[in-house]
């Protein structure tokens, strides 16, 4: 089914939540989905807002509310990055107040779930806004707060909240994940590679797709490392190869900076080791 929640992968305990209330038939009128980027919060909220409306209450697809649903008449996304280009502080406010007072009440789904991107972006005056609108919702309405970081947002909005926690996506999910988004199947290094990606689908798309890829050159010195492998035993040449990581890594500039801009964590400390990982058991296959 393509908006089920049973399609989401790697997130077993906030399914659960979500389908347990599913079930109780008592919506609560907000839930903050908090944990890093890429794990599925959007997505999982999107198909929450389906399942709620759903005649099963499973996102079938078919039903009329589901229909309805596909034109987006029971889900909107606010993004409180969007309120950052706005750089006047009482506008801003004013303008979230009205955004978050404007439902659609012309459909005929029984809900209208509204999305808040980003939002432990919000100060404090927006923060109060919402719990206005939380602690009076209009009918039907459920909000769904999605953040990064939960502890910026106010205490008091948090206890008026379902928490739903989502974790970092094991590897398995991540490469079937991104096998399915690039409709390809991952060489062996790049499964390797989005170990890196620490659980996240959005950084492992990235480093999928980082140009002259760590990879490029791995292969190259693999190439020519094969062709003189008679003059080195396998220790020599592993040492060898661990002595000019850094000066090989210093000359691919181009990917280490992309690779160390979306992460900083992400420094050449962390890679260094997995790289050599990497070669020692393609060194190990070839021989
Ligand atoms: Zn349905």
């Amino acid at each position: 089914m393509k908006n089920s929640l049973n399609d989401i992968l790697g997130q077993k305990r906030a399914v659960r939540l979500l389908k347990s209330v599913l079930d109780s038939g008592r919506v609560p009128p907000a839930f903050i989905f908090y944990g890093q980027d890429g794990v599925g919060k959007m997505t999982s909220a999107k198909r929450f807002a389906f399942s709620l409306s759903c005649q099963t209450k499973t996102g079938c697809g078919i039903c009329e509310a589901c229909k309805a649903n596909e034109f987006g008449e029971g889900f909107r996304v606010i993004d409180i990055s969007d309120y950052f280009e706005n750089s006047v502080e009482k506008n801003k406010v004013s303008a979230f107040r009205k955004e978050l007072n404007t439902h659609s009440h012309a459909h005929d789904l029984n809900y209208f779930v509204v999305s808040i991107d980003n939002s432990d972006l919000m100060n404090e005056s927006m923060q109060a806004s919402l719990l206005k609108s939380i602690e009076e919702p209009a009918n039907g309405v459920c909000y769904i707060l999605i953040t990064k970081s939960i502890d910026a947002l106010n205490a008091t909005l948090r206890s008026r909240s379902v928490l739903v926690r989502f974790s970092p996506l094991n590897i398995d999910s991540l490469i079937i994940l991104s096998e399915k988004i690039l409709t390809r199947t991952l060489t062996y290094n790049e499964k390797e590679l989005i170990k890196l990606a620490e659980g996240s689908i959005s950084r492992a798309l990235e480093i999928l797709s980082m140009e002259n890829s760590p990879l490029a050159w791995i292969d190259e010195l693999l190439k020519s490392s094969s062709k003189r492998s008679h003059k080195w035993d396998r220790l020599s040449l592993q040492k060898k190869m661990e002595e000019s990581m850094p000066a090989i890594i210093s000359s691919r500039k181009k990917w280490k900076e992309s690779l160390i801009n979306f992460d900083r964590a992400l420094s050449e400390k962390a890679y260094i080791p997995l790289a050599l990982e990497v070669l020692k058991r393609r060194i190990s296959s070839i021989r």
